[in-house]
């Protein structure tokens, strides 16, 4: 064992108020430091919680830079190969680290570990750690291990994709801030033919209800206001007899909590009982994110996404009609193998017919082991990055349209902090999650302040006390 290390025992418990407390600094200092860097989408992040939470229970601290850590772990994403490509840069880079200190660990999490697993030890030999979503409660013994050991031994890899894995039992690590994330489904079953997501994420899995209550009513009594949850598809969630709204139902009704939101939808299993729960609760945020991938038929066939143009069409059609003011974003994909003009022009039509505030646009990339990674990519890059750039001025030009619409609005903000570009203001988002910052008068972050939208900046607005 490293001078200094510790495993679990009451007095290790608390390590950041311990590091408030006068002459316990050198004992916090003792503990081993760890630094985690995390690519990818929302669910990433929560996952980087639970990390943070198992290692601050194994007697860890958390630092926040590289060069001052003695465990380096970044927790990278797979989606899109260029999602990949960059963390893989920033995986290497780290060498340089290992080569200041040779018994720094430095290890990969997630969803690369997942899909690469053996190469990615093999072409970086200074990895000590390669871990999968699955296996994270085995870190403090895998690190422990790791530094007890001579320097140059092979990487651990730990990288079993488990069914009962859901980490009920492990709040994740709040840092602070209005916003915590609650995860409550991992895994996706849906098989959508471009998509790397169930085989590095594995089975769809659902918490039961209880738990996650618990996690959001401990969240808001360390300050949080608001809660997002999370899974590749919240409408799959199942447990006993509650689907997606009736979890809803129950977080919203958590005491404290200002607001809910929740990511990611899918127009397969979406539907009315959802958009009934949205209209009936105010705390739940008018904000819907569903995605569309695509407006042609024979391309969302070809994706397996299990719906229709005229499908997704009615779906938000229901949605519109049932929640006022509900904003909609989406997820896009361009040159998707075979992927014609005249598709193309179809996404188009559906994206000026739906009128999204947001969207995420990509170009397709082949994923390891998927259906789609079979098919040709034939779509030439330069015409995909053509077809991308001419979608985006598109929804460029919606998404503004949508927000002019928005001025002398009056609204509820909460407030979220100081305005990075402007210390005397706040920043803050309306329900249907618009930025707005607006002059301080004495509040505080996870405040609600009745704001009027006056003026738009870019994509944020400036909002006037109403
Ligand atoms: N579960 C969500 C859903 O049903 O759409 C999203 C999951 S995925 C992490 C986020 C987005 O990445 C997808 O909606 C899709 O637009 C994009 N994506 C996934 N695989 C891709 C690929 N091979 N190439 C380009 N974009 C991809
Ligand atoms: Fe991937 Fe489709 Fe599952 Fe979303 S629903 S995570 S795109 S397989």
């Amino acid at each position: 064992m490293q001078p200094g290390r510790k495993t679990r025992s009451p007095l290790w418990v608390s390590t950041p108020a311990m590091a408030s407390i006068p002459g316990n600094r050198d004992l916090t200092e003792r503990l081993t430091s760890v630094y985690i860097q995390t690519y990818g989408c929302q669910m990433n992040i929560a996952d980087s919680r639970t990390v943070e939470t198992i290692l601050l229970d194994a007697g860890y601290r958390l630092v926040d830079t590289p060069e001052a850590a003695k465990v380096i772990l970044v927790n990278t994403c797979a989606v899109r190969e260029s999602a990949q490509t960059r963390a893989l840069g920033q995986i290497s880079s780290l060498s340089r680290l290992k080569t200041q200190n040779g018994t720094r660990v430095i290890g990969v999490l997630g969803c690369i570990p997942q899909e690469m697993r053996e190469a990615l030890a093999h072409e970086r030999p200074f990895l000590d750690l390669v871990v999968g979503p699955d296996d994270y409660r085995q870190l403090p013994y895998l690190i422990e291990e790791r530094l007890a050991s001579p320097p140059g031994e092979p990487a651990r890899i730990a990288t079993l994709l488990r069914r009962s894995e859901l980490y009920d039992d492990i709040p994740p690590h709040h840092r602070g801030g209005v916003t915590a994330f609650v995860t409550i489904t991992r895994g996706c079953d849906k098989f959508c033919s471009y998509c790397v997501v169930p085989y590095t994420r594995g089975r769809e899995r659902s918490r039961p209800l209880p738990s996650i209550v618990a996690e959001a009513e401990k969240l808001v009594g360390k300050g949080a206001r608001e809660i997002m949850l999370l899974g590749q598809n919240v409408d799959a969630y199942e447990w006993e007899d509650n689907g997606f709204p009736d979890c809803l139902k129950a977080v919203a009704s958590v005491d404290g909590l200002e607001r809910v939101r929740f990511l990611t939808s899918h127009p397969q299993d979406t539907g009315q009982d959802l958009f009934d729960v949205m209209a009936a609760d105010a705390k739940i945020c008018p904000y819907l994110h569903l995605p569309v991938q695509s407006g042609s038929n024979r391309i969302l066939e070809m994706m397996n996404r299990g719906y229709t143009r005229e499908r997704y069409l009615e779906i938000i059609g229901a949605a519109k009609r049932t929640v006022p003011g509900l904003a909609f974003s989406t997820d896009i994909i361009v040159g998707f193998p075979s992927e014609t003009e005249r598709d193309f022009e179809e996404t188009l039509d559906l994206v000026h017919q739906v009128r999204f505030d947001t969207a995420f646009m990509f170009r397709y990339s082949p994923r390891p082991r998927t259906k789609a990674a079979r098919l040709t990519d034939d779509v030439p890059e330069a015409e995909k990055i053509r077809r991308l750039e001419k979608l985006i001025s598109l929804q460029l030009k919606i998404g503004r349209e949508q927000n002019l619409k928005q001025l002398g609005r009056v609204d509820d903000v909460l407030i979220e902090g100081i305005s990075p570009k402007n210390n005397d203001m706040w920043i803050g988002r309306t329900p249907d999650h618009r930025p707005v910052v607006f002059s301080q008068n004495g509040e505080m972050p996870g405040q609600v302040v009745a704001v009027k939208l006056a003026e738009l900046r870019g994509f944020t607005f400036v909002g006037l006390r109403a």
